[in-house]
């Protein structure tokens, strides 16, 4: 292609919004535009490297035996009613009414469409395995849309589906996968950790994550240094913290704390410390705003229509973590046993008797469903805590005496954040950020039983298949190439996913000889099958220089009036300062040779 026919849009200002280098990045070359919050028009360069990477999932896929098809992003909430997703999923999917007033979803992902598939077509044993598998736009109503294309309202993802027979075979189809996937990321160029995940509100038995570790992720990953633990936050385990000797402690006192009900106010007020609090929440079941609508065919939950025909209890639930900890939200759901999110202002006063901060455990447990206990929250010999009454705490409160560790509605359990400082396996934890860009499941039966996916054993009786279900976000690839590979000149693209593997750049376009020598190296290198940029811009070489430093190609082959008198061309690679000097009658030859030793690099 020629640079002066291409809409290549570089630009030096960028948006206060873009706040870390890819999303700096990817403006400042012409590969995106924002067109609103969350979405964003890819420009030829762009799209030129997003497909590419769409290429090798696709390859990658169709090579571990998974089948591409397309099923459509509008979806009828009647579908996700039938998983019960249709409240699960929440605030993040996107719902609209048709024009005959019938509900539809913009999918976030799919389970369901392919499921119902599933059912319809898939009986016998003797058809499974099956995975069948998308690269298409999904839609998620993001809170908080941001980084660029990481975290963005519409977006492209790679989803799979598998359906099998046994256990067995499950796990051959999720290894098929998992396989696939290192293959995809290498061939991609990047460098990634799999981590161990919670297979959270999918519902199912296990799940690996794929993460870039990177300073601008939204994901912590949490490991031991010798490798031999590796999980995301949401999973990981840590061992418990041992009981603090038991002390005489006098009973519990109430203390004024007027309009105090944050930890750190409270902790300044009282001269104590976070670690030496008890934080109480309360929650509720995701689905009980719901409830209160139960027999409408269409009700609001949070706002949002969902179809509520089965009847959901109202349950609310007390939760406790030392002050200086976080609940970690899958944690606690496993514990719990549902969905649940933090309880709406009414509901935490009606339980506790107080205004917002000031809640305690003391005289909870008759008021909820469950009273969850952080195993460190039972590992400490006193606490202060809210009083349940307004613009008080109470001092000297001894966990196993003044409020109960044990009893029917009483589950003890690691419901935390894993911290610096905490073990797992006797052996100290590690943390880094990192940028998730797969996700493999074990679902098991949750879908397949819920829409009928059953099929038929040799002896003729119907189980529902065993599913699997796999992600891959084709746009944060792109992003996170380009967190990891860039200077202050611009992108550093792995061969295998640059809109071009080499510019051409001839710096006088006013000398007939630079541009026949640039030309010619341009033609002869398009013929190989190279993928070439022509900068034919009449601009100054600096320019053109800076912009091929920017869009990041990964060699350039500079055509100089001097280096011509001599005959030679100059050839560089965007990732090392020096250039080599060669004939330029050898120059296509050393390109190319070029070229197979970084496709070397991120060969499988
Ligand atoms: P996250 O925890 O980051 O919100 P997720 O775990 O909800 O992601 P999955 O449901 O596992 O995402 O989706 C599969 C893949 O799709 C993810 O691994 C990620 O690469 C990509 N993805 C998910 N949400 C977004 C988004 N809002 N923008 C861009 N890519 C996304
Ligand atoms: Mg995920």
């Amino acid at each position: 292609m020629r640079y002066s026919q291409m809409l290549i849009p570089t630009v030096k200002e960028v948006p206060a919004e873009a706040e870390i280098t890819s999303h700096k990045l990817m403006i400042r070359a012409g590969l995106i535009r924002k067109v609103a919050s969350g979405t964003y028009t890819y420009l030829p360069l762009g799209w030129r490297t997003l497909r590419k990477i769409i290429e090798i999932v696709r390859e990658e896929m169709d090579w571990a035996g998974a089948q591409e098809i397309i099923v459509p992003c509008l979806q009828p909430l009647e579908l996700w009613h039938q998983t019960g997703r249709d409240v699960d999923y929440g605030e993040t999917m996107f719902r609209l009414k048709d024009r005959h007033e019938r509900w539809n979803v913009l999918g976030p992902t799919a389970e369901e469409v392919f499921t119902s598939h599933a059912a319809a077509e898939l009986n016998s044993y003797k058809q499974l395995p099956v995975n069948l598998y998308q690269i298409t736009p999904k839609f998620r109503d993001e809170f908080r849309p941001r980084f660029g294309v990481l975290r963005s309202r519409e977006f492209i993802m790679k989803d799979a589906y598998s359906f099998d027979a046994t256990p067995e075979s499950l796990h051959r189809s999720y290894m098929a996968m998992y396989n696939a996937y290192r293959r995809v990321f290498t061939r991609c160029g990047l460098e990634y950790v799999i981590v161990e995940a919670e297979s959270g509100e999918m519902g199912g038995t296990g799940s690996h994550q794929f993460t870039i570790p990177c300073e601008s992720g939204e994901d912590t990953i949490v490991y031991i240094a010798d490798g031999s633990y590796a999980a995301n936050m949401e999973k990981a385990a840590v061992d418990q913290l041992p009981k603090e000797p038991a002390r005489d402690v006098p009973p519990p006192e109430d203390v004024h704390t007027p309009n105090v009900g944050t930890i750190e106010a409270v902790c300044a007020l009282l001269k104590t410390q976070p670690r030496d609090m008890i934080k109480t929440l309360i929650f509720s079941s995701t689905a009980k705003e719901a409830a209160k609508e139960i027999g409408a065919e269409v009700a609001k939950h949070n706002g949002r229509p969902v179809i509520t025909s089965k009847a959901h209890f109202e349950l609310d639930y007390a939760v406790l973590v030392r002050g200086d900890h976080e609940v970690n939200p899958e944690k606690l759901r496993i514990a719990i046993g549902e969905p649940v999110t933090l309880a709406n202002e009414a509901t935490i006063t009606g339980v506790t008797g107080a205004k917002v901060g000031f809640a305690g455990p003391m005289g909870l447990t008759p008021k909820v469903h469950k009273l969850i206990i952080d195993h460190a929250v039972a590992a400490m010999a006193v606490a202060v805590t809210g009083a349940n009454k307004d613009d008080q705490h109470t001092k000297n409160i001894v966990p196993g005496r003044d409020f109960p560790l044990s009893g029917d509605n009483i589950v003890v359990a690691d419901i935390r954040n894993a911290v610096e400082g905490d073990k797992y396996q006797g052996k100290p934890l590690l943390f880094k950020k990192g940028i998730e860009v797969g996700q493999v499941f074990k679902l098991g039966t949750k879908y397949s039983q819920k829409l009928g996916a059953n099929f038929k054993d040799e002896s003729g009786q119907l189980h529902p298949c065993l599913m699997g279900c796999y992600g891959i976000g084709v746009n944060r690839i792109m992003a996170s190439a380009i967190e990891l590979y860039n200077d202050e000149n611009g992108i550093i693209w792995p061969i295998s996913i640059a809109p071009f593997e080499v510019i051409v750049t001839p710096v006088n376009q006013d000398e007939p000889d630079v541009v026949k020598v640039a030309e010619e190296l341009y033609r002869k290198l398009t013929e190989a099958g190279v993928e070439v940029l022509l900068d034919d811009r009449d601009l100054r070489g600096g320019i053109k220089f800076k912009d091929a430093d920017l869009i990041g190609i990964p060699i350039r082959v500079t055509v100089g009036k001097k280096s011509v008198v001599e005959g030679n061309v100059e050839v560089k690679l965007r990732a090392k300062a020096e250039s080599e000097k060669v004939a330029i009658d050898k120059a296509a030859e050393k390109v190319m040779e070029m070229i197979e030793s970084l496709k070397e690099k991120v060969s499988v």
